[in-house]
């Protein structure tokens, strides 16, 4: 069920919140087993306070990433560092979902720290494809992702550091958003890479992005990067639209795509030139440098903020060790999984004094030659089309490198350097019947003009897979 339709169900008390609340949680016990989407699952499932008439969230059931606190509820990250961990305050983000009305039902799995692809590096549990089990359901937010694909939530907050929330949504066939850097407080995320980590919303719907939208965005004093600008309303404004605007295909993020998601892509550009857009190839050079940049990118912040993981602070000690540099190694090592390590050895590399002017500063300079050519890209059109990834979902049992950032990442990526809004929407299926995403990027704070647009081709037939 999409959120308008039983926040309408709610307000003529047609349907009560509790009922909602034990059918969503009859889908989690009929599901879950298989599925695997949630880490945890609350335990006080409350009608909340205030009536349906005040929030469009009011008594809907959403599913939060498992790197987001929640007070009084673990919150873990996907990883044994953090098993124990329960934090004592909310995130903004949960703060305000709560504030609406929200209920939270539990936390979803994840890939450890935000870092894979596939949901396989989470150290709890390995999240199944709702669509069809025997496939990965995307990561880092697969959890999130599967839950409201199975109904096990009506709309979901993921994370998303270089396509996190996008690609997910794009494998498990739901449509997510990774607003603009900034956009959305990042106050009780556990950081992966500080500078390109965005909360968003994945939901049924593109009017349930909105809504979910104007319940989290807005400035926040407990995070110094959030923006203060004047706060907008999506769901209120939100209108089918494409026709007349201008929709740009840069032909370098189609390169090496599967010819089944280069065709389901460009066919829905079609379609949307039917309904009067504009229709452009155009061309990103630079895309080529994303893995690259954002790889040595985010290892690098990624090192830096692990770094307070040493068994005093936070999360997991070891047993035995003896000395205090013994207990840091002791507990780090047992606690941490391969891809983490990896990452933290790859970002402290980069980042040393002999490397760091041929990898770091190598990176930022493509970072910004990105994020230049797509602005550039965005001032002489309205809204970029590409594939989400630019290959299918694949099983489970075929995925070799483990949480590895590949190619694979880099129509996500290109646009988290870059710090610009992108909504992924679901667009056609590959043979095997599972889900191919399609991903609009728009300019920077234009949330609006991506939920337009998306709305227009939701409501034109383009996204019934
Ligand atoms: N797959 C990418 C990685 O492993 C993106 C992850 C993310 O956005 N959190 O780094």
């Amino acid at each position: 069920m999409k959120i308008f339709e039983a926040a309408a169900l709610l307000r003529k008390k047609s349907l009560s919140p509790s009922e909602l609340i034990a059918e969503v949680y009859g889908k989690i016990k009929e599901q879950d087993g298989e599925i695997k989407a949630y880490i945890s699952l609350c335990n006080d499932l409350k009608v909340p306070d205030g009536a349906a008439d005040e929030s469009m969230l009011w008594g809907i059931p959403v599913a939060v990433k498992d790197n987001i606190c929640t007070k009084g509820i673990p919150t873990t990250a996907g990883s044994r560092m953090l098993e124990n961990f329960v934090p004592d305050y909310d995130a903004t983000v949960v703060e305000r979902l709560k504030k609406s009305g929200a209920v939270i039902m539990g936390k979803t799995n994840m890939d450890e720290f935000g870092m894979g692809s596939d949901s396989l590096c989470s150290a709890f549990c390995v999240t199944a494809n709702p669509v069809n089990t025997l496939y990965v359901p995307g990561g880092s937010s697969g959890g999130s992702a599967a839950a409201v694909r199975a109904g096990m939530a009506l709309a979901s907050l993921g994370t998303d550091t270089g396509g996190s929330i996008r690609q997910p949504a794009a494998f498990c066939g739901i449509y997510a958003l990774k607003p603009t850097y900034s956009l959305v407080s990042r106050y009780g995320l556990i950081a992966f890479a500080s500078s390109l980590d965005c909360i968003g919303p994945m939901a049924n719907c593109t009017k349930d992005l909105a809504i979910m939208t104007d319940a989290i965005a807005g400035g926040d004093v407990k995070d110094a990067t959030c923006s203060t600008r004047e706060k907008e309303s999506y769901y209120n404004n939100i209108k089918p639209e494409v026709k007349n605007l201008k929709i740009g295909l840069p032909i370098e993020f189609f390169e090496n795509a599967d010819e089944c998601v280069r065709d389901a892509v460009y066919a829905m550009a079609q379609r949307m030139e039917g309904m009067g857009a504009r229709v452009c190839e155009c061309s990103c050079k630079t895309v080529k440098y994303a893995t690259g940049a954002y790889y040595v990118i985010s290892s690098a912040e990624a090192s830096s903020n692990l770094a307070r993981y040493d068994g005093v602070r936070f999360g997991y000690k070891s047993k035995e060790y003896d000395s205090f540099r013994d207990m840091c190694t002791k507990s780090r090592s047992e606690a941490f999984g391969d891809e983490v390590k990896k990452r933290i050895l790859f970002g402290t590399y980069v980042l040393s004094a002999e490397n760091y002017s041929s990898y770091y500063m190598k990176a930022k300079n493509a970072q910004r030659m990105i994020r230049e050519e797509l602005e550039a890209l965005l001032r002489e059109y309205d809204v970029l089309l590409t594939p989400v990834s630019p290959s299918v979902v694949p099983r489970r049992d075929a995925v070799k490198e483990v949480g590895k950032v590949c190619e694979k990442d880099r129509c996500t990526a290109a646009v988290s350097l870059a710090g610009l809004p992108a909504l992924s929407i679901p667009c056609s299926t590959d043979e095997n019947g599972m889900p191919i995403g399609a991903q609009l990027i728009g300019g920077r704070f234009c949330e609006k003009t991506l939920l337009d647009v998306a709305l227009a081709c939701e409501e034109g037939g383009l996204c019934n897979v």
